[in-house]
């Protein structure tokens, strides 16, 4: 015990990134470690592209949090000690914590359906993205969220030698505005995407998909889309979570459990406006990231933090490199009727994309 307040945060994706800048500047005079499997902070919302063939850029993590004397631990953190508060990590080190910030983002669900595991690539992390290349025939990819028509538009664009089918129980984007759906239709038919609307996925196979009306698919690669899901050590640890394992917080994102545990970003669940749950993305990890800090720091400095207020603003897409879609939206996330499509949302989103990993990396 060297006497000063120790802070670990586990994970450097958005969320632990930004936790760790904040508290370097707000929590003075506390020991901070950061912990993170990967040497290289990657941005997650580029792995479509790397998966498309893209080159994409990574920064050494090591560089970014010493530069801020922080200090990093480039391990996987396997186990959680709650009693001690210590962290366990497979380098055979265990780390003492006063408080934790747990912010260990989320992995593809290969567990839902039968065959995922075995014979579907997913674009979750950048070792899943860069296992990934475009067989040139078939592409099959299973689910038409965010990621998923990110990556349909993505493959077909760059990988003109595939042909890449999207399936799915709903319309693409089907939680977005008419005008927003219409868009996204209209973007991956002229990419040449087949789109399937009427698709439900029940086991994936060597050489295709089964449908749940019994149909096959045949593909020569199908890469998964459909769930997210969460490491495993907060329900390990004993922590309150949800279904899914993700950390049950309070309003100023401390574990309802465990006091000294904060949470943060995908694997966190994290009340947002109109009592729904905010949902897994890097727009909701960099804010909670931060606001985790500074109720960390409040509560370090014998104060109490307010609540987090977040409020969102719009949700952007990108449809390959030249055509995106920029919805707006009501501050509990509903869609509003406002949507930017075409070149111009390409860029807004490119510039958003490249602001995000700056302010992580900052
Ligand atoms: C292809 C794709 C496109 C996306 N596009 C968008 C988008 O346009 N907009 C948007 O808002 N969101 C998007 N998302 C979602 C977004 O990337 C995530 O919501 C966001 O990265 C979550 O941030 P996080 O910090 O919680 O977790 P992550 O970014 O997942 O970071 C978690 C970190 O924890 C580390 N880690 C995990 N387990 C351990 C362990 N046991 N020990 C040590 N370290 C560990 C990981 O190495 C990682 O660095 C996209 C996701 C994907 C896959």
């Amino acid at each position: 015990m060297t006497g000063q307040h120790r802070i670990v945060v586990l994970g450097a994706g958005y969320a632990g990134l930004a936790a760790a800048g904040r508290l370097v500047r707000t929590a003075r005079g506390a020991e901070i470690t950061v912990v993170d499997a990967r040497a290289r902070f990657v941005e997650r919302v580029r792995l479509h592209q790397q998966a498309a063939g893209q080159q994409i850029s990574a920064w050494d993590l090591r560089e970014i949090l010493e530069s801020k004397k922080i200090r990093f631990v480039n391990a996987r953190a396997s186990e959680i000690d709650t009693e001690d508060k210590r962290v366990l990590l497979d380098t055979a080190t265990v780390l003492d914590y006063d408080t934790l910030v747990y912010a260990l983002g989320s992995i593809a669900d290969q567990n839902g359906v039968p065959g995922v595991a075995e014979h579907a690539h997913s674009v979750s992390t950048p070792e899943d993205a860069d296992r990934f290349t475009a067989p040139g025939g078939a592409v099959v990819v299973v689910g038409a969220g965010a990621t998923g028509i990110e990556l349909a538009a993505e493959l077909a664009e760059s990988q003109p030698d595939s042909r890449v089918s999207l399936l799915s129980p709903e319309e693409p984007g089907a939680w977005l505005s008419p005008r927003a759906q219409a868009h996204i239709r209209r973007v991956l038919e002229r990419l040449g995407v087949e789109i399937r609307s009427d698709a439900k996925v029940i086991e994936v196979t060597e050489g295709g998909v089964r449908l749940a009306d019994g149909s096959l698919i045949g593909s020569a690669a199908t890469v998964w889309t459909a769930g997210f899901a969460v490491p495993d050590l907060a329900a390990r640890a004993g922590l309150s979570v949800d279904g899914a394992g993700r950390v049950l917080t309070d309003a100023s994102l401390r574990s309802v459990s465990h006091p000294d545990v904060y949470a943060a970003g995908d694997s966190a669940v994290i009340a947002g406006p109109g009592g729904r749950e905010l949902r897994m993305a890097c727009a909701t990890a960099l804010p909670t990231g931060t606001y985790a800090a500074d109720a960390v720091a409040a509560r370090l400095r014998g104060a109490e933090p307010g609540r987090l207020r977040y409020r969102f603003v719009l949700q952007c897409l990108s449809l390959g490199r030249r055509d995106g879609l920029i919805q707006f939206l009501h501050a509990d996330d509903s869609p509003g009727r406002i949507v930017l499509t075409g070149r111009t949302a390409a860029w807004v989103k490119e510039l958003i994309v490249r602001g995000a990993g700056w302010v992580a990396r900052r």
